[in-house]
Order: structure tokens, then C-alpha cells, then sequence
């Protein structure tokens, strides 16, 4: 086992790992810019390394600052969170030549992966169902105009190296395609310096249906479930949950282990999360994400695991420390994600937090780098905090939401707090009866901007 790692990332996922890190005794190493010399990971971890300016490509995303705090420090591995490098393919190369571990996936998966078309192929083959759509990337607007006609209206153009909800245009008729596909081949090149584009039949009412999985990377693999995130703002998710309100324990065993085979026969090592869209009772996938993800607590609150652990353990080469056999779901869970933004538009809202208190009590669990008279920078994701509360059924889970919302104090700042009090007047938010549009046709209503 590791003595030392390295975590390469800040906020509350740094403070994620490096609880995980001190429950197994390995030391940890917090790195921060010159923004974050006060924030509460590097005065969490055991060392901190200052790696560079506020600017994320100087310090989070500088891989030499980086691979240069690990050889400082003779940290052993590297823990990359979630965003920042955590599916960088050519990160995780440079990492490996140093003699460093990647805690995560190899290179080549993430590689595979990040190419959504390569990904979408390699899933096919694995046997994962897929959303019908063109076969590879799509060259020009005639052989667009063509698939539209062909799979039938609305389609979705996707960036092939598209990520966080950018990259992706929907063309509801045919006069529509011309600059939803102009315009997602531009975002795509923009953001991804890659202008490769492909085509999808648009599913007007799924929801987002993910399931986790966890591999050894010598073939064996296990499925966790899935979580529901079909409440989502700008693709983005808010609010997230599991067990999924409308997934019978049938259809979760079945996609489940179609995930969690096709994940072995590729010799996956660490969590990776296989997202679904899900509609009339049949799944599609759209992406895999080779990381943990924001969300991972609701499925290891359901399951009484700790994601993070595993991850180290199987990195270090050892076994997980359960199989398929030993995970039986335990109640309902479910995560908001609170961000340093006011409402109704959502603009980002950095500042100085004069007061702050957590919620606590049977089932709560906070997941947050915030801290009295911390100063949040703004240089970064707004996420300040994930509350996951837990409850022997979904039910159950709400009111204690309701309960956990109602004692969270945070002074000084605007938060996306009082959504989620809002939500929980709703009675689909109860039924849990929503797709993925569900909350934008809301917030066109009720909280216009
Ligand atoms: P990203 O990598 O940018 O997150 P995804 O492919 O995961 O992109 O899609 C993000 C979201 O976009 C999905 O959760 C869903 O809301 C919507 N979406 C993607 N593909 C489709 C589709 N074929 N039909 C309907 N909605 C889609």
C-alpha cells in the first residue's frame, strides 16, 4: 500500500479523499494555487505544495507543477477528483512515466472514453444498448440532412470531444439542421479543438439513468446500481439520487450486469460510471465517465461502501473488498448540489462566508470545504457543497432533506439553497415523475430570468 499520495484537485472532493487517505494511514499531500492558501484541503491534508497563480492552467490543470510536487513531496500516487485532470489520457501517461500511480484508469480508457464516438463503438461491441444514431462521425450537413430524414425528427448533433453539456445541439425539423449542426461542429472545435460531430435520435421524454461500476483490472467487475440524475439544469445535474424511483430490481440486475461484463472484458480498473438515457423501459447509453463522479455518495450511502477506498486499493494492486454478491441496497439516498449562485439566473456569486453551519443528525452527510470567514475564490466551479441525507425509503429520504435544508446556514453569499426548497413543494418531486426537461420547464415558470 501507498505511504503518501497526492491529491490533485481542491473544494470537497479534495477533503473526500483525503478522509479516505487517513482512515487507511496513508499521508496525504494537498496542492492549491496562490488562491486557495487558506482553503480547508490544504490545511486538512498532512503537507501542501502551492503550485502556481488562481488561473486553473497554472496551477490544477499545470501537469509539470503537478508530477514536480509528487517528486517534492515523494508522494506515491496521484488522486485527480473529478474535473481538472481526472480524464486526462495524456496526464495519466506523463504520471505513469514518472513511476507515479494513477489513481483511476489507464491512459487507454480514458482515451476511449473521452472520444465519444470511439466510446459509443466500443460499447456496442461490448453489448451495451445505444442510442440509434449515425454510424461514426458525420462529415458534412448533406449526410446530416440525409440521417435526419432517415432516423426521423428530432436529432441531436454531439461533439465527439464533448463534455459538460457543451458540444450538443438539437434539430427538431429539418430547416433546424443546418445551424444546429454548424453550430455544434464550432462549439465542439471552441472548447475541444476538435470539430468532429455525430448524430443522435433525440428521446423527447428519458430520464438519466447512470449506473456505477467498479473493476479490479484483472476482470472482475461489479455493478452498483444505478443513480437517477434526470433533474438537471443545462444538462447539468442538481439533484441526484438512488436507487432510481422508476428502476425495478429486474431491470437493474440486467443493465447492471450488461455494465459490469462489459467493463471486465475490458480489464477496467477503478470506478467508472456508464450514463444511460432511459425511456419506455429501455436504456441507451450516451457516455462513460472514467472517474468518480460528484455524485458518487448516494450510491455509497445505499451500499455502505467507500468508493474512494476502493479506488486507492485497487490502484495499489490489491483486491476489491467486495464482490457482486456482498451488495444489497440499504434504503434511499439522495444529493443536492448547493453552488455559490444567486437565483433566479444563476450567476456565480463568490464571497466571503460569514457564517456557516452544517445539518447533522440520523442519515445527514456533508460534503463540503466551507468553512466561518472562508473566502470563496472566484476562479473556480461554483459547487460549495453536496448535502446527501439518507433514509429507509425514498419517502423518508425527502423529509430529512426538507429537515437537513432547514438547518444549513450559509451567511454572506447567495446560494442555490432555496431551490431545493422549492422543489420539495412540488408533488413530482414526491411521485419522483420527471424526465430530463422536467426541471427547465419549471424554472421557466417559477423562477424566470
Ligand atoms: P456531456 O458529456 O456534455 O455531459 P452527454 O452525452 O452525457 O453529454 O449528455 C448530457 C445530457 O444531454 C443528457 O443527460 C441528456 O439530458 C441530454 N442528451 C444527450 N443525448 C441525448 C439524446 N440522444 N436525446 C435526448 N437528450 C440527450
Amino acid at each position: 500500500m501507498f505511504d503518501k499520495i497526492l491529491i490533485a484537485n481542491r473544494g470537497e472532493i479534495a477533503l473526500r479523499v483525503i478522509r479516505a487517505a487517513r482512515e487507511m494511514g496513508i499521508k496525504t499531500v494537498a496542492v492549491h494555487s496562490t488562491a486557495d492558501s487558506d482553503a480547508m484541503h490544504v490545511r486538512m491534508a498532512d503537507e501542501s505544495v502551492c503550485i502556481g497563480p488562481p488561473p486553473s492552467p497554472q496551477s490544477y490543470l499545470s501537469m509539470p507543477a503537478i508530477i514536480s510536487a509528487c517528486e517534492i513531496t515523494g508522494a506515491q500516487a496521484i488522486h485527480p477528483g473529478y474535473g481538472f485532470l481526472s480524464e486526462n489520457a495524456e496526464f495519466v501517461q506523463i504520471v505513469e512515466d514518472h513511476g507515479i500511480t494513477f489513481i483511476g484508469p489507464t491512459a487507454e480508457h480514458i482515451r476511449i472514453m473521452g472520444d465519444k464516438i470511439t466510446a459509443k463503438d466500443t460499447m456496442k461491441q461490448l453489448g451495451v444498448p445505444c442510442v440509434p444514431g449515425s454510424d461514426g462521425g458525420v462529415p458534412d450537413l448533406a449526410t446530416a440532412k440525409k440521417i435526419g430524414e432517415d432516423f426521423g425528427y428530432p436529432v441531436i448533433i454531439k461533439a465527439t470531444a464533448g463534455g459538460g453539456g457543451r458540444g450538443m445541439k438539437v434539430a427538431m425539423n429539418a430547416d433546424e439542421m443546418e445551424s444546429a449542426f454548424m453550430t455544434a461542429r464550432a462549439e465542439g472545435k471552441a472548447a475541444f479543438g476538435n470539430d468532429e460531430v455525430y448524430i443522435e435520435k433525440y428521446l423527447t421524454t428519458p430520464r438519466h439513468i447512470e449506473i456505477q461500476v467498479f473493476g479490479d483490472g484483472k476482470g472482475k467487475a461489479v455493478h452498483l446500481g444505478e443513480r437517477d440524475c434526470s433533474l438537471q439544469r443545462r444538462h447539468q445535474k442538481v439533484f441526484e439520487e438512488a436507487p432510481g424511483p422508476c428502476i425495478t430490481p429486474e431491470e437493474r440486475a440486467k443493465i447492471g450486469k450488461v455494465c459490469a461484463d462489459a467493463v471486465a472484458k475490458i480489464n477496467y480498473i477503478g470506478a467508472g460510471t456508464i450514463e444511460f438515457l432511459y425511456e419506455n423501459g429501455e436504456f441507451y447509453f450516451i457516455e462513460m465517465n472514467t472517474r468518480l463522479q460528484v455524485e458518487h455518495p448516494v450510491t455509497e450511502g445505499i451500499f455502505g461502501v467507500d468508493l474512494v477506498r476502493e479506488q486507492i486499493l485497487v490502484a495499489a494492486g490489491e483486491d476489491m473488498s467486495f464482490g457482486q454478491d456482498d451488495l444489497e441496497i440499504n434504503g434511499h439516498a439522495i444529493e443536492v448540489r448547493i453552488n455559490a449562485e444567486k437565483l433566479p439566473n444563476f450567476s456565480p456569486c463568490p464571497g466571503k462566508i460569514t457564517a456557516y453551519h452544517a445539518p447533522g443528525g440520523l442519515g445527514v452527510r456533508m460534503d463540503s470545504a466551507l468553512y466561518d470567514g472562508y473566502s470563496i475564490p472566484p476562479y473556480y466551479d461554483s459547487l460549495i457543497g453536496k448535502l446527501i441525507v439518507q433514509g429507509r425509503d425514498r419517502a423518508e429520504a425527502l423529509a430529512r432533506l426538507e429537515r437537513a435544508l432547514g438547518e444549513l446556514i450559509v451567511d454572506g453569499i447567495d446560494t442555490t439553497v432555496p431551490l431545493f426548497h422549492d422543489l420539495l413543494q412540488e408533488p413530482d418531486i414526491h411521485s419522483g415523475t420527471y424526465n430530463i426537461h422536467w426541471l427547465e420547464r419549471w424554472l421557466a415558470e417559477n423562477m424566470p430570468d
